[in-house]
């Protein structure tokens, strides 16, 4: 085992026993910190959570008002029966943080969710020093390595801007935390009408109160009169392109923005017209960047193609190993 004693790979999660606390749990304990507020991540029923103050923000909107969350502001340190605690931007979605660890004179750093490419909802990816690092895996593999964003951002501009011109609307499926709220910074406030499925609404509404500049959005209304739609862009979860809201939008180009919109085939199988490759997690050069920058010598590698990434490294001499837990899909990158 790559762990140190005091950070063990339990059932319910990753566990701190002297801290008494599971970073991310995957069911309810009794204290538990909590890296960014994708579902994947923040799970109901926990006793309490320690987040970062926008994560909060979010975990109150998505587990409920009356939540007991304890907010660690960034960079500061929160000592636990002896483990120095600390949160610093993992660059995923807005509030997501890295967790580092300190106890036993070793730190590890556990990087939740982490995105070396720019994204203007959130702080930038900051690389934190340690002895060992827990790191996601999700898109471990060679072949994915993704295009300049703003490059990304062009494309779909001029995929939007050629379904106006045929009078059709534009479809964009985009997980609703995060991935939205990025496309909505990264529009010209001037490219045309924009509406958003009801999923979104509330957590752009957050990202707006937190001072995110976003290009102007309204709700589509299950009356919307299709004339409005003519030109516009619809942002919706990839969940929802099955409702008859969005069956109704039959004319619609529709497309998916998405880290697996990099593989050949993924649109074509789908019935998409478009596909964006959007991720807000590290390709394959960023996950070895986070590692060489961390100076980390030992790799324990969760989520995704762990078994793959720990070979490559152990091959380049490095300890790493992949997470014997059973693979949860990233939520946020789940497919339409
Ligand atoms: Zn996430
Ligand atoms: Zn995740």
């Amino acid at each position: 085992m790559i762990l140190p004693p005091w950070l063990q790979a339990t059932a319910s999660g990753l566990f701190c026993a002297p801290a008494g606390c599971h970073i991310d749990p995957r069911r309810p304990v009794a204290r538990a910190v909590v890296s960014h507020a994708h579902a994947d991540h923040a799970r109901p029923g926990c006793g309490r959570y320690l987040a970062t103050p926008e994560t909060a923000r979010l975990l109150r909107l998505r587990l409920g008002e009356a939540i007991p969350v304890q907010e660690l502001a960034w960079g500061r340190t929160l000592v636990l029966n002896g483990v120095r605690l600390s949160f610093h931007p993992s660059g995923h979605i807005r509030g997501a943080a890295q967790v580092r660890l300190e106890h036993a004179g070793e730190v590890w750093v556990v990087t939740g969710d982490v995105k070396t490419a720019s994204d203007p909802t959130c702080l930038p990816y900051e690389p934190v020093r340690g002895h060992g690092l827990v790191l996601e895996s999700t898109f471990a593999l060679p072949i994915f390595r993704w295009p300049d964003p703003a490059a990304v951002f062009a494309d779909l501009l001029a995929w939007w801007r050629k379904n106006a011109e045929e009078d059709r609307p534009s479809l964009l499926f985009a997980y609703a935390l995060g991935k939205s709220q990025r496309i909505l910074a990264s529009l010209p406030p001037d490219a045309g009408p924009v509406f958003l499925h009801g999923a979104l609404e509330a957590p752009t509404a957050v990202y707006r109160e937190d001072g995110v500049r976003l290009s102007a959005a309204r709700r589509l209304a299950a009356t919307e009169a299709p004339e409005n739609l003519r030109g516009a862009l619809i942002l919706a979860p990839p969940a929802a392109s099955e409702s008859p809201a969005m069956r109704r939008l039959a004319a619609a180009g529709r497309a998916f923005a998405s880290g697996w919109m990099q593989i050949r085939g993924f649109r074509r199988r789908r019935a998409l017209e478009a596909g964006f490759v959007l991720s807000d997690h590290a390709d394959w050069p960023g996950l070895f960047a986070v590692i060489r920058q961390s100076g980390a010598e030992r790799v324990f590698l969760v989520h995704g193609f762990a078994e793959e990434l720990a070979r490559t490294l152990r091959a380049a001499g490095l300890a790493a190993e992949a997470s014997a837990a059973e693979h949860e899909r990233e939520e946020d990158e789940a497919p339409p």
